[in-house]
């Protein structure tokens, strides 16, 4: 992203608009300014503020006049008067950024845009997590820190490491150059995204294990860790395993969603799939 500086009229509203701080106003340009190495390419300046296209010589005269008479003038706080903002055409490794953080923007490797992945929120239709099993989502960076591919790639490692294999239908898992070592992609690893999600599942047995996994290698990692994590329901809708295991290691948790088993299928990639098997 980039902002035009020959436009910008320095006014200051899209600094709270950036959900990684990246923008700030420059006080010798008195100009607003990117920080490249914060901007995780989300589009949220670019799209998210209304524009006026005002002419900036006038809107710079007119901030001049305003100033020197001391009048205060509060103007929308969501626009760019200007229209400053700029989105350029990206390539890899810096495109990567947008493919993660940009909610518009399709991941190739799942067909899903975001962060590129169903979870198990479609595990009626897709059933990633069978009986005995128990799905973890392992999300990094939100809310408003971010995360850099190096940091995930220290919980991957460790994770394989210990012999967990990863979702195949995960955007981060096709970007690993390696799953048996959780080796990611050489080129990105410095590179910064708003927020990811590694997944993988296990017995029922080893929850413990996953969790004190994840709960040291964040320990050791500059970003925030969330974790949610799955099971399949008895007849009744119950669950009588992970609940009270869950419990038992000290941990409060909700249920935070339940698959019926009313889904269809409407990842495009998925139903190719299908088709293909049902030929
Ligand atoms: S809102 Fe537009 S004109 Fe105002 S500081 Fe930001 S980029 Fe510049
Ligand atoms: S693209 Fe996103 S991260 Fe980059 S400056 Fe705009 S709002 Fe901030």
């Amino acid at each position: 992203m980039k902002i035009n500086q020959q436009k910008c009229v320095g006014c200051g509203n899209c600094v709270p608009v950036c959900p990684m701080g990246a923008i700030y106003v420059d006080q010798s340009t008195t100009r607003a300014t990117i920080n490249d190495d914060a901007c995780v390419e989300c589009g949220a300046c670019f799209r998210g503020m209304s524009t006026e296209n005002l002419n900036p010589t006038m809107v710079r005269t007119v901030r001049k006049v305003a100033k020197f008479l001391r009048f205060r003038f509060e103007p929308e706080p969501d626009v760019c008067p200007t229209s400053a903002f700029e989105m350029h055409d990206l390539e890899m490794p810096r495109l990567i950024r947008q493919i993660f953080s940009d909610p518009v923007v399709e991941h190739k490797s799942t067909g899903i845009k975001g962060r590129g992945t169903e979870e198990v929120k479609t595990n009626d239709v897709n059933p990633r997590v069978g009986a005995g099993e128990v799905g973890y989502t392992i999300e990094f960076g939100r809310p408003g820190v971010g995360v850099r591919f190096f940091e995930i790639q220290n919980m991957t490692r460790e994770l394989a490491r210990n012999g967990i294999t990863f979702e195949k239908k995960n955007p981060i898992t096709h970007l690993m150059t390696n799953t048996s070592t959780g080796d990611l992609r050489e080129d990105i690893l410095q590179e910064k995204i708003l927020s990811a999600i590694v997944e993988i599942k296990t017995e029922i047995t080893r929850v413990e294990e996953v969790l004190r996994i994840v709960h040291d290698v964040n320990d050791k990692i500059d970003t925030v860790t969330a974790v949610g994590i799955s099971t399949r329901c008895d007849e009744n809708g119950e669950d009588k395993i992970l609940d009270p295991l869950l419990e038992e290691l000290g941990f409060v948790h909700v249920r935070a969603k339940t698959n019926m088993g009313l889904g269809r299928v409407t990842n495009q990639i998925e139903l190719k799939k299908i088709e293909e098997i049902n030929i």
